[in-house]
């Protein structure tokens, strides 16, 4: 077999992992287990001490079903290691408490799950958080300059699909010795690669694209074996490990990844162009279209556009959510990058705890509306769209 490395990434999602069955399973099966029995207390003392690979106790992600799950997806980022994790949010608390205590900066719109951690739950613990708009980017090197360590963003954001340029926000923060993690969620590895543009850390949400049928919650961190191992302990106590069921699920979700994203970049790009020329949509934001602000930027750093776009209605929050709940196969669901399209409107679930202003200020508007494209055909999802708007 071929290097890893030089493997393209449909083949490391298939054959990522080098987990190996006694009984011939070509995929590492469940281990359902909590902990792993040893022959002598000297084996036990190689694991625990780390002398030896091995698995020991499930919590502490020492099974083999997560072993391998944890190989395939550094795989498909070209990272060192990942981390497996039981939601997004418990890989990015782990992140922050290990590698953000001296200050955390967050450029630009985040998931609000994210925003409510970084506004007003750190701080409590004394961690410094800075929340600044992408227009407010100017101010990077002020914050930096005062002591922020570690550099947050999305990109494309949720839900104006802005872009944020990787290597340049990484030269800056590496400028001023401070680290970057890029939340990949929206993009998957499929479309962008930020550990191969500079950063130093990509989450996911693995409950998304990732897991990509909606039907299980998970995280992973990525980046060097350097920077990943001081969030051991904290993973470990923590108490946030992804279950053996849960990374054997998922380990079957990245086998067709690849395939899915790029249906679903194709679809989406389809949707985005119908709903630029319909008459009764007042804007559409999707990196794919060639006016959208970012299209150049992301021609640049993604390998493809992407499943999610945001739609502005012509008229008021009112009409948006008429047309939200005309939609038949669109299902009103806060989540994405699964097989089924799904529809939210921001200012009524991901932004509601948002002040209106607060929303004006992250161009949010009452008429928006954010779509996430599934695996259904487009000329379908065209047609439901259409109907809604009539
Ligand atoms: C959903 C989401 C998260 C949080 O992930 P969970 O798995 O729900 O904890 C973080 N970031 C982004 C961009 C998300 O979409």
């Amino acid at each position: 077999m071929s290097d890893k490395h030089s493997q393209s990434m449909a083949t490391r999602a298939i054959h990522g992992s080098s987990g190996k069955d006694a009984h011939g399973s070509p995929h590492t099966p469940i281990y359902n287990t909590t902990t792993f029995a040893f022959s002598s207390t000297a084996d036990l003392l190689d694991v625990v001490d780390g002398r030896k690979p091995g698995s020991l106790y499930t919590r502490y992600g020492l099974n083999p079903s997560i072993f391998a799950l944890e190989e395939t997806l550094a795989g498909l980022e070209n990272a060192e290691m990942a981390w497996a994790f039981c939601s997004g949010m418990a890989a990015e608390t782990a992140l922050f408490l290990t590698h953000g205590r001296e200050g955390i900066v967050c450029i630009g719109d985040a998931y609000g799950g994210t925003l409510e951690l970084l506004a007003s739950q750190l701080p409590l613990l004394g961690i410094p958080t800075q929340l600044i708009l992408g227009s407010e980017i100017g101010r990077l090197d002020e914050l930096l300059a005062a002591g922020a360590k570690l550099v947050f963003f999305e990109t494309p954001t949720n839900p104006t699909l802005e872009l944020l340029d990787i290597q340049a926000i990484c030269a800056k923060a590496h400028a001023h010795g401070a680290m970057v993690v890029v939340d990949n969620t929206f993009a998957s590895p499929v479309n962008q690669r930020p550990l191969e543009l500079g950063a130093d850390f990509v989450v996911h949400s693995a409950t998304k694209y990732l897991g990509g049928h909606s039907d299980l919650t998970a995280g992973v961190l990525m980046g060097s074996k350097e920077l990943l191992m001081p969030v051991w302990n904290w993973r470990k106590n923590l108490g946030s490990m992804i279950s053996p069921e849960v990374a054997s699920l998922l380990s079957r979700s990245l086998r067709t990844v690849v395939i899915r994203v790029q249906q679903q970049n194709i679809s989406a790009q389809a949707v985005a162009e119908a709903m630029a020329r319909h008459p009764k949509i007042a804007r559409v934001y999707y990196p794919g279209l060639p006016d959208f602000p970012g299209y150049e930027l992301a021609k640049k750093q993604m390998h493809g556009f992407g499943g999610m776009l945001s739609i502005d209605v012509k008229g008021n929050g009112v009409d948006a959510t008429r047309v939200a709940d005309r939609l038949h196969l669109f299902a009103l669901a806060p989540s994405l990058g699964g097989a089924e399209s799904l529809v939210t409107q921001p200012c009524t679930t991901t932004h509601h705890g948002l002040a209106p202003e607060e929303r004006t200020r992250r161009g949010i508007s009452g008429a928006m509306l954010r779509l996430s494209v599934g695996l259904e055909d487009s000329a379908d999802l065209i047609a439901d769209l259409e109907q809604a708007l009539a």
